[in-house]
C-alpha cells in the first residue's frame, strides 16, 4: 500500500492513485473530526462500515441511473473510484430540521419541514465552510447556472432514493451532505456524484425511538458511535457474509 502514490488525504479518507489512468483508489479511515477539526477521534472499524454503506448506497444509485464516481469495493477499506475535479460545494438536503438549520432559523430539531431544502456551503476548512447563494457560485465561477441545475436535479434523486431506503429499514432520513465532481471522458464532461454516503455523511434516525444513529453521537459525546454505525450496515443488510460484525481486517489492507 505504501509503494502506491498518494493523491490527497483528507479527514476520514485517503485517495490514493489507480491502477487505470482517470482511476482512483479511495481508503476509508477509522478517523473521526468534527466542529471543523476542533474534536478529533478515532473509531475503531468505522471506515470499514463505511465503505461498506456507501458501496451498498453508490451501487443502488447507479442502478436507479444517478451517475457516481463508485466502480468497484476493492477490500474492506477501500474502493475502486473515477477520478473527477472535485466541485468545491457541500449539497446538503433536509427533510428535518436539525443541526445548523435548527440553530440558524430557531426550528426545533425534529420538525418536518414543509418540503425538502437544499443548501450550498464553500468546501473551505480555513473559512468553515461557509454557507453560499447561488449567486456566489455562479459569480466565483465554482459551477455554472447548468451544473447548478443537474447538482439540484440529482440531489433530490438521491434524496428519493435514500429516504425510501431507509424508511424501508426503519430509519428516518433527517439530511445529508452530498459532494460532486466534474468527469470528463472522451473530450465530454459530466457531473457525477462523487465522496461517500455513510452515517459521517447522514442524519438517521431510529423511525420508532428517534434514537440517532449517526455522526450525532460522536460530536454529542454520546457514545455507540460504531454500534450505530454497525446497526445501519445490518439494518440495510450489508455485510451479510460477516454476521457477526467482526470487523477483521482482510489481507493488511
Ligand atoms: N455534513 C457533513 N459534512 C460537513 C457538514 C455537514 O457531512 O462538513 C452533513 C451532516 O452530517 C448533516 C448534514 O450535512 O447530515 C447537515 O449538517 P448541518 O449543516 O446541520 O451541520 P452540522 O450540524 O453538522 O454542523
Amino acid at each position: 500500500m505504501s509503494r502506491r502514490k498518494k493523491i490527497y488525504e483528507g479527514k476520514a479518507k485517503i485517495l490514493y492513485e489507480g491502477p487505470e489512468p482517470g482511476t482512483l483508489v479511495q481508503h476509508f479511515k477509522d478517523d473521526a473530526t468534527a466542529f471543523n477539526n476542533q474534536k478529533r477521534g478515532t473509531l475503531e472499524g468505522k471506515g470499514v462500515l463505511n465503505n461498506r454503506i456507501s458501496e451498498f448506497v453508490f451501487a443502488g444509485l447507479e442502478r436507479t441511473g444517478v451517475p457516481t464516481h463508485f466502480i468497484k469495493r476493492l477490500n474492506m477499506r477501500e474502493q475502486l473510484i473515477r477520478e473527477v475535479e472535485i466541485i468545491p460545494l457541500e449539497v446538503v438536503c433536509r427533510n428535518v430540521a436539525a443541526g445548523s438549520l435548527s440553530q440558524r432559523l430557531g426550528i426545533p430539531e425534529g420538525d418536518a419541514l414543509p418540503r425538502s431544502i437544499v443548501e450550498f456551503y464553500f468546501k473551505n476548512d480555513e473559512l468553515g465552510d461557509p454557507m453560499v447563494a447561488e449567486e456566489h457560485i455562479t459569480a466565483f465561477n465554482w459551477a455554472t447556472t447548468q451544473e447548478i441545475d443537474d447538482l439540484m436535479a440529482m440531489t433530490l434523486r438521491v434524496n428519493d432514493f435514500l429516504s425510501g431506503m431507509f424508511s424501508a429499514v426503519g430509519i428516518r432520513l433527517i439530511d445529508f451532505k452530498l459532494e460532486f465532481g466534474r468527469h470528463y471522458e472522451n473530450e465530454m464532461v459530466r457531473v457525477i456524484l462523487a465522496d461517500e454516503i455513510s452515517p459521517d455523511s447522514c442524519r438517521l434516525w431510529d423511525l420508532d425511538t428517534n434514537e440517532k444513529m449517526d455522526k450525532d453521537r460522536f460530536r454529542r459525546d454520546l457514545g455507540g458511535v460504531t454500534e450505530a454505525y454497525a446497526e445501519v450496515a445490518r439494518r440495510l443488510g450489508v455485510m451479510k457474509d460477516q454476521p457477526s460484525l467482526r470487523l477483521v481486517e482482510e489481507g493488511g489492507a
